[in-house]
């Protein structure tokens, strides 16, 4: 893979790797973070690497342990400590509140059902790119409301009210800029067509991906996020979250996802695929990277 240069990179451009430790890597993740790296120049003072693990339910320290490997393995090297997202459960919520305290959440008590009973129910029940949109019934609820239910034990999780944060951020679009892609715009249209009111905390989990990732990539100084096209759409909400947050604005880089000779994109279910197997079947990771770079992934299956 060559690496790339971005004319528009700052000279302190700090970037990331984030991965979720919920399984071995996989030939789709080591496109992923020699993009992140070659982006940070190779450079490991500019690469920070950080465990996505707010979901107990599906990380496991033994995934991380292998992340660990298999990113030595491939030859890279960051700062440590390495920030884990579960040893920070508490600012995640303090942060919450804030937004809470300003009018910019609210309490959603729907199960996945009600929310596709909802949906059905609605004039034009939207789907953006990730699936459904919140119809919003909940944010509908008075106080009273909200306290019976909660007092009856009703799980909940915690929603970004959209149209507060609109108001608050006067309505304008949202300028940012993808790297290969140009300037981008977050407008209210975008965000509520294909956004909604997304989910800051899960009932079963305190914090949300959107939570935690924008508030790290701040506190950590990231200048340069650099991750699959997969997660475009996921920049609107990101965007709009730094807005309302009085975060700064990083640059981004999307890149298209590896896929297989089939078309298809990598998972978890590739098992023959994993960074783990191919090392132990002897492949060296500069050969890795020329059949990344080449494109021939069929020649994986063949070791
Ligand atoms: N933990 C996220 C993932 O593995 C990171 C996405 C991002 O780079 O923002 O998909
Ligand atoms: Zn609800």
């Amino acid at each position: 893979m060559s690496r790339i240069s971005h004319p528009d990179k700052p000279s302190a451009l700090k970037t990331r790797f984030a991965p979720s430790p919920t399984g071995h890597l996989h030939v789709g993740h080591a496109a992923a973070v020699w993009a992140v790296w070659d982006d940070a120049e190779q450079d490991p003072s500019r690469f920070i690497l950080r465990i996505e693990n707010i979901d107990e339910t599906r990380c496991r320290p033994e995934f991380e342990s292998s992340i660990l490997d298999d990113l030595t393995w491939l030859g890279l090297s960051w700062p440590t400590p390495v920030r884990r997202q579960s040893e920070h459960f508490e600012d995640y919520k303090t942060h919450l509140e804030n937004l809470t305290a300003r009018g910019l959440t609210y309490p959603c008590f729907c199960t996945r059902k009600d929310i596709a009973q909802e949906s059905e129910n609605a004039q034009a029940a939207p789907h953006g790119p990730n699936g459904l949109i919140y119809p919003g019934h909940c944010r509908h609820l008075s106080p009273v409301e909200q306290r019976e239910q909660m007092e009856a034990g009703t799980p909940y999780a915690i929603r970004l009210n959209l149209e507060e944060a609109l108001a608050q951020t006067g309505h304008k679009a949202l300028k940012w800029r993808d790297a290969v892609k140009g300037p981008q715009e977050t407008t209210p249209e975008i965000l509520r067509e294909a956004i909604g009111d997304v989910v800051l905390a899960r009932k079963d989990t305190p914090a949300s991906y959107h939570l935690c990732v924008t508030y790290d990539d701040a506190l950590q100084g990231i200048t340069h996020i650099t991750r699959g096209e997969d997660l475009f759409f996921a920049t609107h909400i990101h965007r709009l979250l730094q807005e309302i947050c009085g975060f700064p604005v990083p640059t981004y880089h999307h890149h298209p996802l590896l896929t297989g000779p089939d078309g298809r994109r990598f998972a978890k279910r590739d098992k023959s695929l994993t960074l783990k197997e191919l090392r132990n079947k002897g492949l060296e990771p500069n050969e890795l990277r020329h059949i990344i770079a080449q494109r021939q992934i069929g020649r994986l299956f063949d070791l």
